[in-house]
């Protein structure tokens, strides 16, 4: 047996085991040493029975003078023991468990860990962690799945220990003493056999630094191998031709917008291939970025594919570059599954939905293929649209664009791959929008103001209505959820008189598309729908953006939807309407009310609710970190600086 061996090479893992395990993707030898304890119960910390108060969490030692098996009233079987030490006596309470009875023994040594409670008018501890004999020791508590108990793992791993000899180390000496890090086997048995609390917290903070050295290789890696692309289209352009399309602009480029451009054009005129990721906010003003992109390709007679995830962006990106490139004698072509526009076999710009992707014959001269909110496609569309591009011993310049605020630290290593240009700013001039947070109290006095906005005098406004589900049922807290279809026909009744229409990703293309443009011409005056308005829909009369369940959504989710308004001149307002009562919710929230950007609430939301939260992160299909934790910046950098210089050697 060696670390690498099928778990089923254990004594005592048939195939019901294995599947079990399987829940707890547990496979491998390797994958039990590394399945961590999420909590040791410290039964070397021991407390007097006659100290202990309800409520507290402890651990008691003593002698078991009496443990028997009694019937409730309903027919129930408990079990009931009784704890004695020199102090004092306690009892201790099991539901269900007679099985009990023939492990423990009266006169054994019994240390019990948990939380003294009221049991009846006798305090007791009920269905604690317990160890019989002189245990004295950390017990590691895994997470367990249906039929496979701490117990059992605890079992199973210490016959993986009798078995397997000791692993080696596989980094440089130098390194592990320079990071002063735990060596590996060490951290192995430190997480599993601790003899103290921070020995166990060393060995977690070896195996975090491991997971996370091992996502930073994984993408150095990717990264070097895309480099050795050598054939690839220098596109070189002087400053004042470009100048003649940024002096063209109605606009000042930011200075992060003008960075970005001179990191591209850098990137255009290398002879290894870009691959870079363009991250900014909302409204950052992405599109122009990549315009300069296109114009660049367009100076050295060559193809820009702009691949975007939705219909609808795709029509307002071409209307947005046909503007753009309106001085300039620049041929764009929209492909999309409804249809392609009349002569687009001479086109230089060829814009559309994943459409793009049969178009093989169009993109013979393709230089630089432009994905707009990446993560939406899968890594196979994207690797499909970029082998389509160009001739075939050539591969294009790659440009992905994202408005996820990832904080930096993070961005860099789930995209250790790319190339990193942020956007951190916003144009000048771009109005707050005033936010509130809603209460249920509040609720109907919202709804009227939202009335006055809309059919009031000096009014005509639009708002959008945002709600997280179609469907309710579908998840855990479906009181608080209200499903849009229901909530548009309850808001039927509560904005009479005025248009609603219902929006969601079940409907068509054609009836997404109708639903939208009846409310960008101002026939609906309420969109109710879910969160799939997120992307790009731009109508600058909608100032109203009320969202529901808000504690629900992360903050850089909030503010994205948030976007959605505040898009013209008129001022605008956001609606966070929560049922919740919890000040963390409550503050959590009110941050929404600052004026912080997108990154900004995106770190807050890291630090408030914690690594598994981050909007973004599981939307973008990463997988989530089994150890480390993304809130590990310092780790994070180590590990990443640790990947390049074991790659780099
Ligand atoms: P996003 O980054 O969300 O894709 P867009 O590219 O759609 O943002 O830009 C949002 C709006 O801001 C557009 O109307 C665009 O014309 C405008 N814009 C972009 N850059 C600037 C700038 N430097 N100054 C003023 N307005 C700008
Ligand atoms: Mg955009």
């Amino acid at each position: 047996m060696d670390i690498n061996s099928p778990i089923s090479e254990l004594p005592l893992v048939g195939p019901v085991y294995q599947q079990r395990l399987e829940h707890l993707e547990i496979r491998s030898i390797s994958d039990l040493l590394h399945h961590v304890p999420h909590r040791y119960l410290d039964f070397s910390q021991t407390v007097t029975i006659a100290y202990v108060s309800i409520g507290d969490i402890v651990t008691v030692k003593g002698q078991v003078v009496s443990f028997k098996n009694q019937y409730t009233r309903g027919g129930k079987k408990i079990e009931i023991l009784e704890l004695q030490d020199s102090s004092g006596s306690i009892q201790v309470i099991w539901f269900n468990q007679p099985y009990l009875i023939n492990s423990i023994k009266v006169g054994d040594q019994l240390s019990v860990a948990g939380t003294l409670t009221w049991f009846g008018r006798k305090k007791a501890f009920i269905s604690p962690e317990y160890g019989i004999g002189s245990t004295g020791r950390i017990v590691p508590v895994y997470p367990e799945t249906s039929g496979i108990s701490s117990k059992w793992l605890r079992a199973r791993i210490r016959d993986v220990f009798a078995r397997l000899p000791k692993v080696d180390e596989f980094l440089p000496t130098r390194i592990v003493k320079e990071l002063g890090l735990m060596g590996y086997w060490e951290a192995i048995t430190a997480i599993h056999f601790p003899k103290s609390l921070d020995e166990a917290k060393s060995g977690h903070l070896r195996l975090a630094f491991n997971e996370l050295l091992e996502i930073q290789t994984a993408s150095l890696k990717k990264k070097i191998a895309w480099r050795k692309n050598h054939s690839v289209y220098k596109l070189e352009v002087n400053g004042t031709s470009l100048q003649k399309f940024i002096t063209s602009l109605k606009f000042k480029l930011t200075k992060s917008q003008q960075q970005a451009i001179k990191e591209i054009t850098h990137d255009l005129a290398s002879e290894i291939p870009m691959n870079r990721l363009l991250e900014g906010d909302v409204g950052s003003g992405k599109t122009v970025v990549a315009a300069t992109a296109i114009f660049e390709a367009f100076l050295n007679g060559y193809q820009t594919v702009f691949m975007v995830p939705t219909q609808i962006l795709a029509q307002q990106h071409f209307n947005t570059l046909n503007q753009l490139f309106s001085p300039f004698k620049i041929r764009i072509a929209l492909i999309t599954g409804a249809g392609i526009t009349k002569d687009f076999g001479k086109s230089d710009v060829f814009v559309g939905t994943h459409a793009l992707i049969k178009q093989k014959a169009l993109f013979e001269k393709t230089a630089l293929v432009i994905i707009d909110e990446q993560h939406r496609f899968g890594v196979e569309q994207r690797e499909q649209l970029i082998k389509r591009a160009g001739k075939r011993t050539y591969v294009p310049h790659i440009l992905n664009m994202t408005a996820t605020p990832i904080p930096r630290t993070i961005a860099l290593s789930l995209y250790g791959d790319l190339d990193l240009s942020t956007l951190n700013e916003l144009p000048p001039n771009r109005q707050k929008i005033t936010t509130w947070v809603v209460p249920t109290t509040k609720r109907t006095a919202a709804y009227k103001w939202i009335k006055t906005q809309i059919s009031g005098l000096s009014a005509g406004r639009q708002a959008f209505i945002v709600c997280p589900l179609i469907e309710e049922g579908q998840t855990e807290t479906t009181i608080s959820v209200k499903s849009a279809k229901k909530e548009y026909e309850h808001l039927q009744t509560i904005f009479t008189g005025l248009k609603l229409d219902l929006l969601h990703g079940k409907l068509s293309a054609n009836q997404k598309n109708d639903v939208i443009n009846k409310f960008k011409k101002g026939n609906t005056d309420i969109l109710v729908t879910t969160p799939v308005v997120e992307v790009g829909l731009d109508v600058p009369n909608a100032t109203i953006m009320l969202i529901e369940g808000t504690e629900r959504f992360g903050l850089a989710q909030l503010h994205q939807l948030r976007g959605r308004v505040g898009r013209g001149s008129t001022k605008s307002y956001c609606l966070l309407f929560t049922d919740s009562e919890s000040p963390k919710v409550l503050t959590r929230l009110s941050a929404m009310q600052k004026n912080l950007t997108g990154f900004e609430l995106a770190e807050l939301d890291l630090r408030l609710r914690g690594p598994g939260e981050i909007y973004g992160i599981r939307q973008h299909g990463f997988p989530e970190l089994k150890i480390a934790s993304w809130q590990d910046i310092d780790l994070i950098k180590k590990a990443k600086e640790v990947a390049t210089t074991l790659l780099m050697d």
